[in-house]
């Protein structure tokens, strides 16, 4: 396994849409093995293939505290959604920043697993979140573009928080500094 390079927001590689991919090879095992190793070293909880310069619909997804509960994802596709939540996103090809984005509450997604198994995920709140900002990234397109409000430096929200005495419960456990 290696570590990747994270690409970042301004690469061209970031707007394009991801191919599909039509054969499990070892290569895409790899790749995969390469993704969950450059999301857990750089802490974030999703990394897609167009992230790390592999323009492919494969997304990687774990956030569980432990880190122990990676899910990956070849071809996803959302099949359904409803409800709406908003909270803070951040995003590894955007270090250094959170914004407000509103998703769906509960998305039902489609994949194939690295075994070549067909599989749906249930999933809420916080995981829905970090599914739906993945595929975005499978089509091109960063959380910066659905922002409500402004882009914020994480460097700010952590000012917020101490200011306000408390800990701030929308920004999460960290520093709003949820990186996809
Ligand atoms: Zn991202």
């Amino acid at each position: 396994m290696a570590l990747r390079n994270i690409r970042k927001q301004g690469e061209e590689i970031l707007t394009k849409r991801a191919k599909e991919i039509k054969e499990i090879t070892p290569r895409i095992r790899d790749l995969a093995a390469d993704m969950l190793e450059t999301m857990y070293d750089a802490e974030g909880v999703g990394l897609a293939g167009p992230q790390v310069g592999i323009l492919k619909r494969i997304v990687v997804i774990d956030i569980s505290e432990e880190r122990d509960d990676p899910i990956i994802m070849i071809n996803p596709a959302i099949t359904s959604s409803d409800g709406t939540q908003t909270g803070w996103e951040g995003c590894l090809s955007v270090p250094g920043k959170s914004g407000q984005v509103t998703r769906p509450e509960r998305v039902t997604a489609t994949f194939t697993d690295l075994a070549g198994n067909e599989c749906e995920i249930e999933a809420e709140g916080f995981l829905a979140r970090a599914v739906c900002h993945e595929l975005d990234h499978l089509d091109g397109h960063l959380y910066v573009e659905k922002v409500e409000g402004r882009l914020y430096d994480n460097s700010e929200l952590q000012t917020q928080s101490e200011e306000d005495g408390e800990s701030d419960e929308e920004a999460g456990e960290d520093d709003g500094a949820v990186k996809r």
